[in-house]
């Protein structure tokens, strides 16, 4: 049996971090076993429609890699995709329900439904009193020749229990006269999420359907339904949410980040993918770092963990930090460039040198602000940076190493780190001063900060003779005052 697996998220304009580690799951559960990974859309709340929300969708996908095999925009046989377009299918489906007897009509108003909930007296929720269970065919055949609005509910069993398996979970059971006649079709002739999901995996031959654990109790109400059409329910795998700490999901209505805010944010997407594979999964390896194709490879439900996973910003800035430094260049080059430039705007200097020093120093592209606005202004800065101990450098030996270098750096015609460094540091052993007591204040002239991404002759190189000198003339000027 061919695995179909199926990500079915609903357009809201952003993509969460939980849908997006199950659309993660979704994908690697088929692409595990040669299966096929599906797009639905469930746009079926009509309330909560987001325009254009369906294309960050697709784009997300595109951009993690999480090809779909079907979906709205790749088409497939089992279309459409889109569940507002699979209206007529779902009030079929309805019908043939009230017709075996596993669903009816129901006329209630908004007023006597809210009179029931009043009357529940605090208890969480009133169970629809199934009066409208009671009406003969010839009241429901007048109400709808009149066009009295109605929606259409499912006639749960009112004894005995339902149970089923959950790949994560296990035995989940529920009695059945806890169970609520949900609806199934709404006034306006929408079905609900509880229906249309139903109807969609079985129509479009899905074997697992994996999603967040909020279903799992909701599950029992689908299989009653997969038992009243005759279908064979898929196999469930749900997934613990993400937290964002013991106590609170993560949540983008709280403000925590998106996968499109995390991208904002300066985080390369496959280290986001990454990173949210371990929030709920493990290999049996222990293995941290893996590209799609290793984790598809590597990936097996029994490395599933029911208990929630704290989203660590920390951990998944570290992870992107290793990608950033095992980038090929010219693609790492792509996304640092315009951060570079938006720090240093007309200045000369070398994109690619920059670049190069910064790749082993930043965790997100967003630290390249911090790392080199010193190039584009020297900043204030206190003469306490020209200490070092380990560089055995003072204020009082700053500054004479510091006047030394200036006639030399002068004197040097061509302008390059091995060249600089080559000069600076001869110019150190003919003073009998260790290299760093030389390099370490020339360094602190040039960046005014205590840590800069290179030391002294790679700084010079970028700035180019006539900053560097200026800088030092300034450094001297502070120290002597
Ligand atoms: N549209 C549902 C959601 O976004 C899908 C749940 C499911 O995968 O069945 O939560």
């Amino acid at each position: 049996m061919e695995i179909r697996t199926r990500f079915a998220p609903s357009p809201t304009g952003y993509m969460h971090i939980g849908n997006l580690r199950t659309a993660l799951y979704e994908y690697l559960i088929a692409k595990n076993e040669g299966g096929k990974f599906i797009l639905r859309i469930e746009d079926t709340d009509q309330g909560r429609l987001v325009e254009g929300a369906t294309d960050v969708i697709f784009e997300t996908l595109k951009t993690t890699g999480l090809k779909h095999d079907e979906g709205p925009d790749v088409g497939g046989d089992y279309g459409p995709y889109i569940q507002s377009e699979r209206m007529g299918t779902y009030m079929e489906y309805a019908l043939q329900l009230v017709e075996k007897g596993a669903a009816y009509y129901c006329f209630c108003t908004k007023e006597r439904l809210d009179s029931l909930k009043e009357s529940a007296n605090g208890e969480s929720f009133a169970k629809y009193d199934r009066h409208c269970l009671s009406l003969t065919k010839e009241e429901i055949e007048e109400n709808l020749k009149n066009g009295v609005p109605f929606v259409i509910r499912q006639k749960m069993p009112t004894e005995g229990t339902t149970s089923f398996d959950d790949v994560v979970y296990g035995t989940i059971s529920v009695n059945n006269e806890e169970l609520d006649d949900q609806i199934l079709i709404k006034s306006d002739g929408f079905p609900t999420y509880n229906f249309a999901n139903v109807v969609d995996d079985h129509l479009m031959n899905i074997t697992h359907v994996v999603r967040g654990s909020e279903y799992l109790s909701s599950t029992p109400k689908y299989n009653l339904l997969y038992d009243a059409f005759g279908w064979t329910a898929p196999t469930y795998v749900h997934l613990p949410p993400v937290m964002k700490d013991q106590s609170h999901k993560l949540s983008k209505r709280n403000g925590d980040a998106s996968f499109q805010d995390l991208v904002a944010k300066g985080y390369l997407p496959e280290a986001i993918m990454n990173y949210i594979a371990l929030l709920g999964w493990s290999p049996s390896d222990n293995t941290e770092i893996f590209t799609l194709e290793e984790l598809t490879e590597k990936f097996n439900v029994s490395g599933l963990s029911k208990s929630p996973s704290i989203f660590d910003i920390q951990k998944l800035t570290w992870m992107n930090g290793e990608y950033i430094k095992n980038m090929e260049f010219d693609r790492y080059y792509s996304f640092v460039e315009p951060k570079i430039n938006e720090v240093l705007g007309d200045l000369p200097y070398d994109r690619k040198v920059i670049a190069t020093l910064l790749q082993k120093r930043i965790e997100t592209f967003n630290d390249v602000k911090e790392q080199i606005d010193f190039l584009a202004a020297l900043p204030e800065y206190s003469t306490e940076l020209y200490f070092h101990k380990k560089m055995k450098s003072t204020v009082e030996t700053s500054v004479v190493s510091l006047k030394a270098a200036l006639p030399v750096l002068e004197a040097i015609t061509e302008w390059n780190n091995d060249n600089l460094y080559g000069t600076l540091s001869a110019l150190a052993a003919e003073m009998g001063i260790k290299n760093g007591q030389m390099l370490w204040p020339i360094r602190t002239a040039l960046s005014g900060k205590s840590a800069s991404p290179g030391g002294a002759s790679e700084l010079a190189e970028i700035l180019g003779k006539e900053e560097t000198i200026r800088r030092i003339n300034k450094g001297i000027s502070m120290l002597e005052a």
